[in-house]
């Protein structure tokens, strides 16, 4: 079954607030195999709600309304739902006393503008609010259902899982979705696309999307079937052809983000980590700590920024910085192991690099570098590995792109 949803309230179209009940409302939907097929934002303008409402009855058997179920008289929902669907509101009193009940239990007299609020549509179901005063509607006519639900997200979301899930399941037809995620480092659109859409191009089922983030990409595949187990065998006749083709770049098949994967297999593995960050500034350090758990495998790091600290707190030797600079392969190692050493953990990593925008003169040292010039040192029992990386962009994107490779070369340093 195909829905769209309207979120109404002139405040929506503004940069002051965002329509996020129709995410929430997308997910749940999903979930229960619904697709939502198209969906806008309508100011508190009966006219205008009232057209949107009409024609979208055209398209889809299922429209969800959120908002305008307010008091006042910029609340126009349900007289615009009444015109779109030629319905008359009618007055029930069990909803006003409902709303009455619900004043009289904080202390507030109520408003002689509520009762508009006790007002549904001809034939339609209301729908109980137990966090706020505006009931809910449901409404099922010979063009489907239309469901008006309450802005504020604490009332919608309850009121929609009680009252609309349960009723739902019971018009749509069993449809089950199965997505998988695929994240890939280390690879650009351009070229994953290349490599994969020879793949899923051949299938409408799944519907494969890419999503690609600075050092990141994510391949979605939504698998339909009549079942759970058909909906997943579809999605994984794809997954598995895609995951053979790009092989280890894959670094997760259910979404989690890099930090997340490097975090379980440091501790899998019983191994500690230590960083010492130059250009990132700590955004490395910040991305391991965000994930719950990770003192488990997590000892420090050092933010040296200059090169009097890096000296000073991981001894990179003097001729190295004279020699080479400190944006270069050879300071990046002497931070590793400096780091290493002074956490004694089992991995130390150390990131250096030009961030931009401004040129690094070099100083005399090694020469001048370009922008996104960045070197990523690994260090374990083993030895230590260093990569060059020329990335391009801003200097936010350059700092996201250089958190990722570091996370990446972990993650690969972890597998042998
Ligand atoms: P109320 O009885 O509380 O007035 P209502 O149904 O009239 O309920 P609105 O007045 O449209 O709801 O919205 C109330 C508040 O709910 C808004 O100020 C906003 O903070 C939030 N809200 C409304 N619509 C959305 C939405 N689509 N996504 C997120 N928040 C929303």
């Amino acid at each position: 079954m195909n829905a769209e949803i309207l979120a109404i309230g002139s405040e929506l179209l503004t940069p002051e607030r965002v329509d996020t009940n129709s995410l929430y409302l997308t997910q749940k939907l999903n979930e229960i195999g619904v697709e939502v097929v198209g969906k806008a934002v309508v100011g508190d303008d009966r006219a205008r709600l009232t057209a949107a409402v009409e024609q979208a009855r055209t398209r889809v058997p299922l429209l969800i309304l959120s908002g305008g179920l307010g008091p006042t008289e910029d609340d126009v929902t349900r007289d615009a739902v009444g015109v779109a669907c030629r319905r008359e509101l009618v007055f029930q009193q069990e909803i006003l006393d409902a709303i009455e009940r619900r004043f009289r239990a904080f202390n507030r007299p109520m408003a002689e503008i509520n009762r508009r609020q006790a007002y549904v549509l001809e034939g339609a179901e209301a729908l109980p609010n137990d966090r706020g005063t505006a009931p809910g509607q449901w409404l099922a006519d010979e063009a489907g259902v239309v469901i008006l639900l309450p802005g504020p997200p604490s009332e919608l979301k309850p009121m929609f899982e009680r009252e609309c899930l349960p009723r739902l399941r019971q018009v749509v037809p069993p449809r089950y979705i199965v997505t998988i995620i695929l994240r890939v480092a280390g690879m650009a659109e351009s070229d994953l696309d290349q490599r994969i859409s020879p793949i899923y191009t051949r299938y409408q089922n799944p519907v494969t999307t890419i999503l690609a983030a600075p050092g990141d990409i994510q391949v979605h595949l939504r698998a339909y079937g009549a079942s759970e187990p058909e909906a997943r065998v579809v999605a994984e006749e794809v997954s598995r052809q895609i995951e053979a083709d790009l092989g280890d770049r894959v670094y997760t098949r259910c979404g989690e983000s890099l930090e997340e994967v490097v975090g379980k297999m440091l501790e899998a593995r019983g191994a500690t980590l230590a960083l010492a960050e130059s250009c990132t500034g700590g955004m490395l350090a910040e991305r391991i700590t965000s994930v719950p758990g990770s003192s488990k495998y997590f000892l420090g790091g050092w933010v040296t920024y200059t090169n009097r600290a890096k000296q000073q707190w991981l001894g990179v030797s003097e001729q190295t910085l004279a020699g080479h600079g400190a944006v270069s392969a050879e300071a990046a190692r002497e931070m590793a192991q400096a780091a290493r050493r002074a956490a004694g953990s089992t991995i130390g990593v150390a990131v250096t690099g030009v961030a931009g925008p401004t040129l690094d003169t070099g100083a005399g040292a090694g020469g001048p570098k370009p922008t996104g010039l960045v070197y990523i040192a690994v260090a374990d029992k083993e030895g230590c590995e260093v990569k060059e990386r020329q990335f391009l962009g801003e200097r936010e994107r350059i700092r996201l792109q250089a958190t990722q490779m570091a996370l990446d070369l972990i993650r690969r340093r972890l597998f042998t």
